[in-house]
């Protein structure tokens, strides 16, 4: 997004996602990054989690020019992490801050030796943005 503040149209899901869910807005805004992620009801931006047919466990979708006008799609395989999570309620928070990562700039599956939430590893585990991701957020913005 063009700025590190945004905001997704608010959502309501059953307990074992809406937590999560909460976390992983809240572990991005709890970084000493100028990442300020909020929820909002007329929100362009928007969250689906749902099972989808796909193989990915989540989707970022942007459309627009990099500017106030852009919009985006996060989109959440409930089947695939379902599936796949060692730790659901870690992986859904994972995923979750994955997708945001994006809606921050971040490109997928970075060349770093770092720990990243970017890379596709440690879903069930790594549920934190990583001092890398701090300080890529830190640069890009
Ligand atoms: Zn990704």
């Amino acid at each position: 997004m063009p700025s590190a503040s945004f905001s997704i149209r608010t959502f309501s899901y059953n307990p074992s996602w809406q937590g999560p869910l909460t976390n992983g807005i809240s572990n991005w805004n709890g970084t000493a990054t100028p990442a300020a992620i909020g929820t909002l009801s007329n929100s362009r931006n928007t969250l689906t989690a749902t099972s989808y047919s796909d193989t990915w466990y989540g989707l970022f979708t942007s459309s627009g020019p990099r500017d106030s006008s852009r919009t985006f799609t996060i989109k959440l395989n409930s089947r695939t992490i379902a599936r796949d999570a060692t730790n659901f309620s870690n992986m859904v928070t994972r995923v979750f801050s994955h997708e945001l990562g994006h809606g921050l700039s971040m490109a997928d599956n970075p060349s770093t030796s770092s720990s990243s939430i970017m890379k596709y590893t440690a879903w069930s585990t790594l549920v934190k943005p990583t001092a890398y991701d701090i300080a890529e957020v830190n640069r890009i913005y």
